[in-house]
């Protein structure tokens, strides 16, 4: 049964980047949270390298300084973003965005998944208002509109006003508490590694469409970046199979020696691709943040920078109310923070799964489109400068 220790006003489902981050945005107030988590507390505490440079916004950025992580984050790991040339098989035309001229600001910065969640969990610590419960996972959940409650694994329950689902993109709450999502597995795997190169990358990102593959060249430290591999999943399994000097051997074939030698800098990270979006985002004392609401594909580099966004507006909302003494999970408030993300993230979810239907597909008609609708871009100085203020935001 629940008793006063197992009740509380809101309840975290997972601690993951936007988790934490939505935790540390109620610092601010007096309410009781819980922050649940399935992975044991060592592991947050020393979050592993996972192959994600995770690509931040200047929005991203404002807001992880507005919580207290941004500084923690080692300089070493924060890497410009000056510029990104998109490719589009053997062609030599690159589509160019650079940083808007005159400003001198990257158009954003890498940083390490792992030390995103780092910083964050440090500041989470630190603030020690929410009460952190690590190693088991939630296996049940119901809602009504007086509150939530949820079972964890060791069959401890948990009660709370409002319930907020942060658990990834596979998200078991939202699953428990029957709210539909499209998940849409896209049968390719992204392979990810860190490589050291001969030649300079000054800080500008690659993404090449090539036939059956693409490849991102994230720029990081001097001489090293981040290379994203995207294959058919058969096929990245296979190469997850090969031992280091195979691997590197068919790296360098496939990166057509763009960056010259290479050498493997860092262990292989897979990934499946899956994009998912919630059909709602809010229920009865429910809401959804993060990749639990919206997983993005991460072409475009957007699920957290969305993620971070929404969570603040979920925040300031719940923070308002409590301040008025009204209900933190009133369903009116709840439905403005539903449409608030609809409208904010729907358009870039959808133009980046018709740009990945575009790019993965090899039929004449889509290569041809992609051909031409790389150089129509080339001329229109609003949209490369419209993406570019995009990332810049
Ligand atoms: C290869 C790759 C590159 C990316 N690059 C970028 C980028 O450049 N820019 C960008 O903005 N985004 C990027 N993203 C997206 C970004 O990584 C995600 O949007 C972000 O991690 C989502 O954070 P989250 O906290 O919502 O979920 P997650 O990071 O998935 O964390 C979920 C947490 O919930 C926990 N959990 C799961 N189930 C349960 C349960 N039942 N009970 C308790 N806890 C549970 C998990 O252990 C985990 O800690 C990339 C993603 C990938 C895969």
């Amino acid at each position: 049964m629940a008793g006063s220790d197992n009740s509380f006003d809101i309840i975290v489902v997972g601690a993951g980047p936007v988790g934490l981050s939505f935790a540390a945005s109620l610092a601010r107030s007096k309410l009781k949270v819980a922050l649940v988590e399935a992975q044991a507390r060592e592991k947050l505490e020393n979050p592993a390298f996972d192959g994600r440079e995770i690509a931040l916004t200047h929005a991203s950025i404002r807001i992880l300084r507005e919580l207290g992580a941004w500084d923690i984050i080692p300089a070493s790991d924060k890497s410009p973003l000056q510029g990104a040339r998109v490719l589009n098989g053997s062609s030599a035309f690159a589509l160019r965005f650079d940083s808007l001229s005159g400003s001198g600001q990257p158009l954003g910065v890498l940083v390490p998944n792992c030390r995103i969640r780092d910083a964050l969990f440090k500041i989470i610590c630190l603030q020690d208002h929410a009460r952190l419960l690590c190693g088991h996972s939630v296996v049940n959940a119901t809602n009504s509109n007086q509150g939530a409650v949820i079972t964890l694994s060791n069959g401890r329950q948990l009660t709370a006003r409002l319930l907020v689902a942060a658990d990834s993109r596979l998200s078991t709450t939202r699953d428990l508490l029957s709210i539909d999502a499209d998940v849409n597995w896209l049968g390719h795997s992204m392979l990810i590694c860190r490589v050291s190169h001969e030649r300079a990358h000054h800080q500008i990102a690659i993404e090449w469409f090539d036939h059956h593959q693409t490849i991102a060249m994230l720029p990081l430290a001097e001489g090293v970046s981040s290379l994203l591999l995207t294959l058919s999943t058969n096929e990245a399994d296979r190469l997850l199979a090969f031992d280091d000097d195979l691997f590197l051997a068919e790296l360098t074939k496939r990166c057509g020696r763009r960056l010259g030698n290479l050498a493997l800098a860092s262990d292989r990270h897979r990934y499946p691709l899956v994009t998912t979006w919630a059909h709602r985002f809010c229920a009865p004392s429910v809401a959804l943040i993060g990749d639990a609401a919206i997983g993005m594909h991460p072409v475009t580099a957007h699920g957290f920078n969305i993620g971070l966004c929404s969570q603040k507006q979920l925040a300031y909302r719940i923070l308002t109310a409590y301040r008025d003494g009204r209900d933190i999970a009133d369903p009116d408030m709840l439905r403005r923070y539903e449409s608030y993300l609809r409208l904010s993230a729907g358009p870039l979810y959808h133009a980046t799964n018709i740009l990945v239907g575009l790019y993965s597909s090899e039929r004449p008609a889509a290569r041809l489109a992609r051909h031409l609708g790389l150089r129509f871009a080339q001329h229109l100085p609003l949209v490369r400068h419209g993406i570019s203020a995009m990332l810049k935001r």
